[in-house]
């Protein structure tokens, strides 16, 4: 079942989710959550959605980004942005830990502000302890375009959006992101979008 995309706007989109218990996750209904969300993901499509995204107020995200979304990409895009393909994944009750300095900056888009990008900057390498669909405990150490998901998904547990961490200044619709700057480099979109 295809679930509806909570749009910005909504308290959900805007509180801390609750965490679950090990019983919960092993629930029914958590597991057809799950089920449901990785279809909705699909459907979208987008690499990872969060629970509070479909009106959900807890700690449970999943990440998939599946090797034809990067199709369109060339090898020098996909290099820069350091993506590779991540297999399905469930990640729940996550505190996350970004790992050394660099912050690396890139267009990000949510499924729930549908029709706008902007440049968000965001760790290259972070480490994620969290429990899986099962209740087990697992560490996730990510970096480039899987921890940028990271940090965008788990945001979303917090009741944070990409818009408050994005230069706001290269806050575009996805039209004018497509049409203008999806082959610009963030140096050249810095450069003209970003001078005062
Ligand atoms: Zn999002």
């Amino acid at each position: 079942m295809r679930l509806k995309l909570v749009q910005v706007g909504e308290a959900v989109l805007r509180n801390s989710a609750r965490e679950l218990t090990r019983d919960e996750i092993l629930s029914r209904d958590i597991q057809q959550l799950i089920d449901f969300m990785h279809e909705t993901l699909r459907d979208a499509p987008g690499v990872g959605l969060a629970a509070p995204q479909v009106g959900e107020g807890i700690q449970l995200a999943i990440i998939e980004d599946l090797p034809e979304y990067s199709r369109n990409l060339t090898p020098e895009q996909l290099t820069e942005r350091q993506r590779k393909p991540v297999p399905f994944q469930v990640i729940i009750n996550p505190t996350i830990s970004p790992i050394g300095e660099p912050e690396i900056e890139f267009f990000e888009g949510c499924l729930s502000l549908t029709g706008f990008m902007a440049i968000v900057p965001r760790y290259r390498h972070v480490r994620v302890d969290c429990l899986d669909e099962h209740g087990q405990p697992k560490t996730i150490e990510a970096s480039g375009w899987y921890a940028r998901i990271l940090q965008h998904e788990i945001d979303h547990l917090h009741g944070k959006l990409y818009i408050d961490r994005m230069y706001s200044r290269t806050f575009m619709s996805l039209d004018n992101f497509t049409r203008l700057w999806k082959d610009a480099t963030p140096a050249e979109v810095r450069s003209k979008l970003l001078h005062e």
